[in-house]
C-alpha cells in the first residue's frame, strides 16, 4: 500500500562560518535517505569552482529583485552586501511529492521559513568553540579582510538567536554533525503528530 506522505522539510542554519556548507556535503555523501537540496539564488559573484546551477544560481541584482516582487521566494535576505534566496516553487512540488527537502540559509532566512512552514524541522549548527569560528572566517581566505570582520560581527548576533531552533548541533567534525542531524532526521518522522495521520488512514482503506 502506497501512503500520501508529504516531504520534510529540514533548515540547516547556524552563524557564518559554523561550516553550513561542509556539513550539508557530508549528509548528502551520506547513505540510506531521501534527501534533496534546495538551490539558493544569489548576488553574491561566485567563488572559484563553485558552479552556477549546484552551489548557486548566480544572477544580477536586477532579476533577483524583479523575483522578489513576484513573490518567487520562500524567504530571501541580504548578507553582507549581497542577496541570498530559496526559490519557493521547487520546494513546494518536491515536498508535494514526498521528498526531504534541506535548506542552508543564515538565520534571517531561517526565521522567515519557521513564520511560514513551523512544521519544518529546524537546525542550528555551532562550532566546538569561539576561535574555531573565527579562524574558520579567516580561513576561507576568499574574502577582504573588512568583509571577514562583517562576517565575524555578524556571526556573534547570529549566535543569540539559537532558541528559536528544534536542535543544536555542535560541529566537532563534519562527518559526526552529519550523522547527528539524519539521526534528528529519523527521529522527527517517528514523532506521532508527523505519523500518525499516515495510520489513521491506513487503516481505514
Ligand atoms: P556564502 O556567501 O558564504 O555562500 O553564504 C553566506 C550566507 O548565506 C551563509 O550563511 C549561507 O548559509 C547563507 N545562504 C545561502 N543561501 C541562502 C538563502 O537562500 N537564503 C538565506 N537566507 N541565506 C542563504
Amino acid at each position: 500500500m502506497k501512503l500520501n506522505v508529504k516531504g520534510l522539510l529540514i533548515v540547516l542554519s547556524g552563524p557564518s562560518g559554523v561550516g553550513k556548507g561542509t556539513v550539508r556535503k557530508a549528509l548528502f555523501n551520506k547513505k540510506g535517505h531521501n534527501l534533496v537540496y534546495s538551490i539558493s539564488m544569489t548576488t553574491r559573484k561566485p567563488r572559484k569552482g563553485e558552479v552556477d546551477g549546484e552551489d548557486y544560481y548566480f544572477v544580477s541584482k536586477a532579476e533577483f529583485e524583479k523575483r522578489i516582487a513576484n513573490d518567487q521566494f520562500l524567504e530571501w535576505t541580504e548578507f553582507v552586501g549581497n542577496y541570498y534566496g530559496t526559490p519557493r516553487e521547487k520546494i513546494e512540488t518536491q515536498l508535494q511529492e514526498g521528498h526531504e527537502v534541506v535548506l542552508e540559509i543564515e538565520v534571517n532566512g531561517a526565521l522567515q521559513v519557521r513564520d511560514k512552514m513551523p512544521e519544518a524541522v529546524f537546525i542550528f549548527l555551532v562550532p566546538p568553540g569561539k576561535q574555531a569560528l573565527f579562524d574558520r572566517l579567516k580561513l576561507r581566505g576568499t574574502e577582504n579582510y573588512a568583509i571577514i570582520e562583517e562576517r565575524i560581527a555578524k556571526a556573534k548576533e547570529e549566535f543569540l538567536l539559537a532558541y528559536k531552533y528544534d536542535y543544536i548541533v555542535v560541529n566537532d567534525d563534519y562527518d559526526n554533525a552529519a550523522d547527528r542531524i539524519l539521526a534528528i532526521i529519523r527521529a522527527e518522522h517517528a514523532k506521532t503528530e508527523r505519523s500518525i495521520h499516515q495510520y489513521i488512514k491506513m487503516l481505514g482503506e
